[in-house]
């Protein structure tokens, strides 16, 4: 169940002719169900939708799971929201708990750049590897994830637990 609210503009995406990913690693490219005409299947998975009893749901084009990880990835309200509800503002490096908290992915998103569409890691852009930090944390992070580019390191290992 997404937490953020589901409005009307994701109604209005519905049947959108399928556009060619522009290569963006922070968005990635969405799936070819994303696409679909048919109502009653999901946008995200593909699979059909299913009622209690059975038959199949004109009436929807998501999963209610499928709805939560699509807006992960595509919108902050959401992947904030989820942080949120998991980690309530507690760094989860030095364990401090402040309002400013910033939502920090683990295995940084830039070591997807470049990769091809079709070899993208979807571990990237799960729940599980985004992290609350507060503000200095983060900044120690971030400096030592640029220092590391293009050593080939996999900066997460160093700040895992
Ligand atoms: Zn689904
Ligand atoms: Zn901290």
């Amino acid at each position: 169940m997404p937490l953020s609210r589901w409005s009307s503009r994701h109604k209005k995406t519905f049947g959108k002719k399928k556009e060619k990913w522009d290569g963006n690693f922070r968005l990635p490219p969405k799936p070819d169900s994303y696409y679909t005409e048919t109502k009653g299947s999901c946008r995200w998975c593909g699979d059909v939708i299913l009622k209690e009893d059975g038959t199949i749901n004109t009436r929807k084009s998501w999963h209610e799971d499928c709805a939560t990880e699509y807006l992960l990835i595509y919108h902050s309200g959401e992947q904030r929201a989820q942080l949120w509800n998991r980690d309530k503002g507690k760094c989860n490096h030095c364990g401090c708990e402040n309002r400013t908290w910033h939502a920090d992915h683990i295995k940084p998103l830039v070591e997807q750049k470049h990769v091809k569409e079709k070899d993208l890691d979807w571990s990237y852009y799960s729940l599980d590897n985004l992290q609350t930090l507060c503000k200095s944390c983060h900044r120690k992070k971030t400096n030592s994830e640029v220092k590391l580019r293009g050593k080939r390191k996999p900066v997460y290992k160093k700040w895992s637990k």
